[in-house]
């Protein structure tokens, strides 16, 4: 263990060194309190013997600095003082020490009190290392909470976590933003022909290309089944749409098998909404079921295209 000794009185100094270098640790001893923060500081000692008066910073001054240094580590810190009296032993404690000698030490004394400090040191190493333990494990599992496992983009409860947020910044700084309604076609008959196993290597394949049309300020989520819902933070209604058909171009390119389609290959259908602040429902449900609509008629006129809610009129139109 790394102790630091800061004792004015060189015979206390000198003695404690002596006996803390027999026992194994690893010392360092100063005469004043100035010197001491400086060990402190570039040595990154965790046990600390500071007498109480001493110059430059006496051992009070010294033991709140630590205190209020913010060290990675806890620091134990115990007061050399010549005087039992109860009001100094409270004052000691008061200023950050966890114990205190009285001068001249007794050897025994000095062996126990450093053995209560090594134990306290190692309880707070282990507190603190499965503290960083739980605090990688909670981000993980936050991480996991929000994730559908299958396409490996958000899931549903993160679809609602993000637009609210996103909403209420839109409505905060006067800001637009979109949502895509994606579905894939036919999708009951893609399992039907080829089997659930090769349906879900589909929905895995067509979320990892839905992700790659996408920049990295937008998002994107399973919204159940075969849907998949897109926000896109600050882009309006004619945006959306090119997102959307870009998108939509994308996953017929990929040209995965489909015989019962029109095309042969499995093709997606949008359905896009943006929010603007003239319009007077500002709710985000309201865009999803908006966006919900459009997604609707583009099934309904043919699949395999994108439509869009005028929130003026209220018309869907499409395919663009
Ligand atoms: P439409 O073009 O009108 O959307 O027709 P559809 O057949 O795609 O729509 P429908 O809602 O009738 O069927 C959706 C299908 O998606 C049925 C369901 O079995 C399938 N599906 C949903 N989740 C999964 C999944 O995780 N894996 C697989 N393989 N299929 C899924
Ligand atoms: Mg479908
Ligand atoms: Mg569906």
């Amino acid at each position: 263990m790394k102790v630091l000794i800061a004792d004015d009185d060189p015979v206390t100094r000198k003695l404690l060194k002596r006996t803390l270098d027999g026992w194994g640790h690893e010392t360092f001893a100063v005469d004043n309190g100035g010197d001491a923060w400086e060990v402190f500081r570039t040595y990154r000692v965790t046990f600390v013997i500071a007498d109480w008066m001493m110059p430059v910073m006496n051992g009070l001054e010294l033991c709140s600095k630590i205190r209020s240094s913010n060290a990675a580590e806890y620091v134990y810190l115990v007061l050399l003082t010549g005087n039992d009296r109860k009001e100094h032993i409270v004052e000691g404690l008061n200023a950050g020490a966890d114990d205190y000698m009285t001068k001249p030490f007794e050897r025994d004394e000095l062996r126990v009190r450093l053995r209560v400090g090594e134990r306290i040191l190692n309880f707070e190493k282990q507190i603190s290392e499965k503290n960083s333990q739980l605090v990688s494990l909670n981000a993980r599992l936050e991480e996991l909470a929000n994730l559908d496992p299958l396409m490996e983009i958000g899931n549903r409860r993160s679809l609602y976590e993000t637009i609210r947020r996103v909403h209420h910044r839109a409505c905060r700084y006067l800001h637009v933003y979109g949502l895509i309604m994606c579905d894939i076609d036919n999708f009951k008959l893609y399992n039907d022909t080829y089997g659930h196993l090769a349906g879900d290597d589909a929905l895995k394949t067509v979320a990892g290309s839905v992700k790659q049309c996408l920049r990295f300020s937008d998002h994107v989520f399973r919204y159940g089944g075969e849907e998949i819902a897109i926000v896109l933070p600050d882009q309006d209604i004619e945006t959306s749409m090119k997102v959307a058909e870009r998108v939509r171009k994308n996953i017929e390119s990929l040209r995965i098998e489909h015989k019962g389609c029109d095309k042969g290959v499995l093709t997606l259908s949008c359905g896009v909404a943006a929010f603007d602040l003239e319009d007077n429902d500002s709710k985000w449900e309201t865009l999803l079921d908006r966006a919900d609509k459009a997604l609707y008629m583009a099934k309904t006129s043919g699949r395999n295209r994108v439509c869009s809610y005028c929130n003026e009129t209220g018309a869907l139109s499409g395919p663009v």
